[in-house]
C-alpha cells in the first residue's frame, strides 16, 4: 500500500538530489495517513524552512508523489498518492477522509471539451464532495 519507499527512489531517477530537507519531507508525508496542510507539516518539520517545505511538496506534487487536495470550502491540502498517477478525488466533508479513483474515459472526455472550446489544456483535476460510505452509516453500499 506505501508508496514511500520507492517515492526516494522516483526522486533520484528523475534526476533530483535526496538532499536532508528533501528526505526529511518524504519521511514526514510516509507516515501521514490524512491529508495535511503545508502548515500541519511544516510544524511537524522545526528545522526546515516553511519555504523549503513549501518548495518540496511543488516538486513531489510535479512527480505525482503527492497531490493538490482543493476543498469545498476553499482551502487546500495535500496527500500522499496512492497510485502516483493521473487520479480524482471523492472528498469527505464529514471525516475529511480522500478517496482516489481513475477513469480514462472522463479524462478523455474532459479532453474533447478543451478541444472542442479551442482551449489548449495543461492539465486538470476532478475532486468530488460529500459523504464517504462509512460516514452514510452502516446501510450505504
Ligand atoms: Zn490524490
Ligand atoms: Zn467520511
Ligand atoms: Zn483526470
Amino acid at each position: 500500500m506505501s508508496t514511500a519507499p520507492d517515492s526516494a527512489d522516483r526522486l533520484e531517477v528523475t534526476g533530483y538530489r535526496l538532499t536532508a530537507p528533501r528526505r526529511a519531507v518524504l519521511d514526514a508525508i510516509a507516515h501521514t495517513n490524512r491529508p495535511f496542510t503545508i502548515e500541519e507539516l511544516s510544524d511537524r518539520l522545526p528545522n526546515i524552512g516553511r519555504a523549503t517545505v513549501f518548495r518540496t511538496i511543488k516538486l513531489l506534487q510535479e512527480l505525482e508523489i503527492v497531490c493538490r487536495v482543493p476543498l469545498e470550502d476553499g482551502g487546500v491540502r495535500y496527500e500522499r498518492s496512492r497510485s502516483g498517477r493521473h487520479h480524482h478525488h471523492l472528498i469527505c466533508s464529514e471525516c475529511g477522509s480522500v478517496t482516489e479513483f481513475n477513469d480514462p474515459s472522463l479524462d478523455a472526455s474532459i479532453e474533447e471539451n478543451a478541444t472542442l472550446a479551442g482551449f489548449e489544456l495543461d492539465g486538470h483535476s476532478a475532486e468530488l464532495y460529500g459523504r464517504c460510505a462509512s460516514c452514510r452509516g452502516g446501510g450505504a453500499l
